[in-house]
C-alpha cells in the first residue's frame, strides 16, 4: 500500500507539473517562531495532496479528498482513521522538513505515538534500551484498522544537548526544562511528538523520572542520578510515557501498590517488568482486566480472578510478579506465593500490600490500560484544524506550567513513597 502510495504521489506530481528535484518548489515546513517571549506558535505548510484536484469531494475535512482516503483505505468520514490524534493528512503526507511523518514511519491506519529524544553528553540511550519500550508498544493487545495489532513507538532520537545547556539539577523541573526544550525541541513538530530529555537529576533529588502532567506530552528520564541501569532506563522511559498516555500509579486513580494492577505504572514492576511467555524483565501496561481483589482474604492457590474477556490463561501467562518489595513465585492466575515464605498455602490470610498499616482494603477490578491509552498529550498533540491550505493553526503552549506534576519512583530505595 505504502510503495502503491509512493507512486501514485510521484506520478500525480508529475501530472501537476512538479517534481521531487526542483521543477518546481514544494513548500519547506517552516520552523515555529516565537510570538511572545514566553509563548510560541508552531507553524508548517502541508504538501499537496496528490490525486486531489482542489474542488475534490473531503467529506471530513482532513485535507484528503474522499477518492484518495478509498485508495489509501483510509475512512473519507473520520480525519483521524486510527484514532490516535495524528490526522489522516499528517501520517499519509506529512509536511516535509522536519515533520515527514510519512518518512519516519506513520501509518494512517494504526496506532502511532512519536517521541523526539534529546539527551545529555554520555547519556545517550541505547538503541537495546529504546527497542525493550518499542517492543512493549509493538505488543500491545490494541487492534488497528489495518487488522494488525500493537502501536507502533516512534523514539526519534535526536540531539545531545551541548554541556553549556545540560542543566545538572534542573531546579525548579519545568522552569529549567523549558530553557531546554525552547533551545533544543523541533517546535514544529509539537502537535505530534512527545518530547523527552535524558538528563541527570530534576529538583536536586534522586527521583527516577518526572512527567509533566497526566496526560501530557513532555517527560524526564533521570536515572543517571542513581546510576540506573538500562532495563531501569527502559522502565522509567515507559513509566513516564504512560503518565504522559493518561496513566496514573493505580492505572485510571492514584492508588500505588495496588497488588492486583499488573502495569510499570505500579512502582513495583517499574524497574523490573515482568515474566511473560518465558521471557523476564518484559516492560508492560496492564494487558489483564483484574477481578477486585481483597487483602483480608488472601488466596495463594487462585491467586487473582480474570474479570471481563480476560481468561485465567492471560493471567497464567504472567510472573514474576512481585509484592511489598519482593518477587515471589507463580503466576497471576494460580500458586502464587503472595507472602514469599517458600510454600502455597491452603488457607487464607490478610496480609498489607499497600502499605498503609491495615489489611482489610479491598483492590477493585483492575482495567486493561493499553485500551485505555490517551494520545493527545494533554491536549497538546492532535491537529487543531482540517489540512491541506493551512497552517498547523495552533498555539504551542508548551511554556505554560502545567496544574499537575508527576514525580516518580525514586532510586534510592529508602526515597520511595
Ligand atoms: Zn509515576
Amino acid at each position: 500500500m505504502f510503495k502503491l502510495r509512493k507512486a501514485l504521489m510521484t506520478a500525480s506530481i508529475t501530472v501537476l507539473g512538479l517534481n521531487g528535484c526542483g521543477g518546481a518548489e514544494l513548500p519547506e515546513a517552516e520552523t515555529a517562531s516565537t510570538r511572545q517571549q514566553d509563548q510560541g506558535v508552531a507553524t508548517a505548510i502541508p504538501l499537496p495532496v496528490p490525486g486531489c484536484p482542489l474542488d475534490a469531494l473531503d467529506s471530513d475535512g482532513d485535507g484528503v479528498c474522499d477518492a484518495m482516503e478509498l485508495f489509501l483505505g483510509t475512512s473519507p468520514l473520520k480525519r483521524d482513521t486510527d484514532g490516535d490524534k495524528l490526522d489522516d493528512y499528517a501520517e499519509s503526507f506529512g509536511f516535509g522538513g522536519g515533520l515527514d511523518l510519512t518518512a519516519l514511519g506513520a501509518n494512517p491506519r494504526r496506532k502511532d505515538v512519536f517521541v523526539e529524544v534529546d539527551y545529555y553528553p554520555g547519556l545517550k540511550p541505547t538503541q537495546a534500551m529504546l527497542n525493550q519500550v518499542i517492543t512493549a508498544f509493538a505488543n500491545a493487545p490494541v487492534s488497528n484498522t489495518d487488522f494488525s495489532t500493537g502501536i507502533t513507538l516512534h523514539l526519534v532520537v535526536d540531539q545531545e544537548i551541548a554541556a553549556a545547556d545540560a542543566d545538572l539539577d534542573l531546579n525548579p523541573v519545568w522552569t529549567d526544562f523549558d530553557v531546554i526544550k525552547a533551545k533544543y525541541f523541533t517546535a514544529a513538530r509539537a502537535p505530534y511528538f512527545h518530547y523527552r530529555v535524558f538528563a541527570k537529576q530534576y529538583d536536586g533529588g534522586f527521583s527516577s523520572g518526572i512527567s509533566r502532567g497526566v496526560p501530557a506530552h513532555d517527560f524526564v528520564v533521570t536515572v543517571a542520578s542513581f546510576n540506573g541501569t538500562e532495563l531501569q532506563s527502559a522502565g522509567t522511559l515507559m513509566h513516564e510515557l504512560g503518565h504522559n498516555l493518561g496513566l496514573r500509579h493505580g492505572g485510571n486513580d492514584e492508588d500505588n501498590y495496588k497488588p492486583n494492577y499488573l502495569n510499570i505504572m505500579n512502582y513495583e514492576y517499574q524497574f523490573y517488568g515482568f515474566g511473560i511467555g518465558g521471557l523476564n524483565n518484559v516492560l508492560d501496561y496492564s494487558r489483564v482486566s483484574v477481578a477486585s481483589f481483597n487483602e483480608a482474604s488472601v488466596n495463594e492457590a487462585s491467586a487473582f480472578a480474570p474479570a471481563g474477556s480476560t481468561t485465567e490463561a492471560d493471567l497464567a501467562a504472567i510472573s514474576g510478579l512481585r509484592f511489598n518489595g519482593a518477587q515471589v513465585t507463580g503466576n497471576a492466575s494460580g500458586d502464587l506465593d503472595f507472602n514469599n515464605n517458600g510454600s502455597i498455602q491452603a488457607a487464607s490470610y490478610a496480609r498489607d500490600f499497600n502499605r498503609n498499616g491495615t489489611t482489610n482494603d479491598v483492590f477493585p477490578y483492575a482495567q486493561n490500560d493499553w485500551k485505555a491509552l490517551v494520545y493527545d498529550g494533554g491536549g497538546q498533540i492532535g491537529f487543531a484544524g482540517p489540512g491541506f491550505d493551512r497552517d498547523l493553526g495552533r498555539e504551542e503552549l508548551y511554556f505554560v506550567p502545567p496544574e499537575k506534576m508527576e514525580p516518580c519512583l525514586a532510586g534510592d530505595p529508602s526515597q520511595r513513597r
